[in-house]
């Protein structure tokens, strides 16, 4: 038998959370009667941790899926996705765009060196790009001076026939907060105007729930939001939870109780021994660990449910185990379900938080070595 870890894809949850969103363009399109935007659904780094498959399954009604890597772009296309396909890095040397030909992916473009590896490119057809405006964030893209000559440049490699759409493309370092969007999108607008129509793509999860309006498409340029966390269900906010989003978890990380320890006043627990009884008190032992992707910062008190009741993590995390208190909790014992994130559990934000952390970092840093269940 296995240890009891495991975690639950719901493809369901998936298709619900992208139904959210789609439900929230429309909103904002109505409003101002105009045409809700398309949807890339992010799914980079093996779709935040829950496989490739399942979000071709969850997302099948999304437009387009964004991602970085080459090889889970190639599998989407041998998996039967017809839909466009964003690599949001672009390409990294010639030999990658032999495969953007082959599998007809559309490119972020935000280098001169990758303009470069086009013009020299041999391609049996037009390659559709992105070409990325680096609007404040400096991470990707043509600083705002540099931009309208790239766009240029990609007007001749257009009309050389080596591209076919040449798309504008930023994105936003603090969609999430106060800062909100104005200060980048001004940029983005003063820097791309009268560049020449194509389609458009700002938004990630934050700047698509808390900003819709800006990607309602009012001309006859198409808009395209690009998000990723919400659609599995956690949220890309620290002041609005994914539960007060009506999202849906979908990945629940699960185990069971496999040893009890009944501790005296003054008895510690763990490595370190850095939690120390101040009155008799029982411990369970959870098969789960950093090993498992469970985050080894997550001190005490992170909340933990077992057998359907809240409680809290003591002392530290170990490589394949953890430690609940479970002196408030009856009826526990060994081979008691547990839930770590997710469907029954705390969210996995609320682990997340405790241990100095995002959702994001904990979906996709579920170990390899945790069996994967999917439900429908
Ligand atoms: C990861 C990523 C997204 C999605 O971000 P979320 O915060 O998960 O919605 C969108 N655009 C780009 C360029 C990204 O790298």
């Amino acid at each position: 038998m296995p240890r009891p870890i495991h975690a639950t894809i719901s493809v369901s949850a998936l298709s619900h959370n992208l139904d959210v969103v789609r439900r929230r363009l429309d909103q904002a399109a109505q409003a101002v009667a105009g045409r809700a935007p398309s949807i890339w659904a992010v799914i980079k780094a093996n779709a935040y941790g829950h496989g490739i498959d399942a979000a071709l399954a969850g997302f099948s009604a999304a437009q387009g899926l964004a991602m970085l890597d080459l090889a889970e772009a190639v599998r989407c296309r041998e998996a039967g996705w017809g839909g466009p396909i964003l690599l949001l890095e672009g390409f990294f040397q010639p030999a990658d765009l032999e495969l953007v030909d082959r599998y007809h992916l559309t490119t972020t473009v935000h280098t001169r060196e990758q303009l470069d590896m086009l013009a020299q490119a041999r391609l049996s057809r037009r390659v559709d790009i992105m070409l990325k405006l680096n609007s404040g964030m400096n991470r990707l893209g043509f600083a705002p001076d540099a931009y309208s000559s790239a766009y240029t440049r990609a007007k001749q490699l257009r009309e050389q026939g080596v591209l076919g759409s040449i798309g504008k493309m930023m994105h936003f370092a603090c969609a999430d907060g106060p800062q909100g969007v104005a200060g980048p999108l001004q940029v983005f607008e003063s820097v791309t105007q009268g560049l020449g129509s194509g389609p458009i793509s700002v938004c990630n999860s934050a700047a698509t729930l808390r900003y819709p309006e800006i990607a309602v498409t009012r001309g006859d340029e198409a808009h395209w939001v690009r998000p990723g966390i919400c659609l599995y269900g956690a949220s890309p906010f620290e002041d609005q939870s994914a539960e007060a989003l009506g999202l849906l978890p979908a990945m629940s990380l699960r185990s069971e109780i496999i040893g009890i320890q009944d501790l005296s006043v003054g008895d510690e627990i763990g490595y370190g021994a850095t939690f120390r009884a101040d009155r008799p008190m029982r411990i369970g032992v959870v098969a789960c660990g950093y090993a498992d992707g469970y985050p080894r910062h997550a001190g005490t008190g992170t909340p933990i449910v077992v057998g359907g009741a809240r409680t809290r993590l003591v002392g530290r995390v170990s490589m394949d185990m953890l430690a609940v208190d479970l002196t408030s909790v009856p009826a526990v014992g060994v081979g008691t379900p547990v839930s770590l994130w997710g469907q029954d559990g705390p969210s996995v934000d609320e682990v997340a938080q405790a241990a100095g952390t995002i959702g994001y970092e904990l979906l996709c840093a579920l170990a390899p070595r945790v069996p994967v269940k999917r439900t429908s």
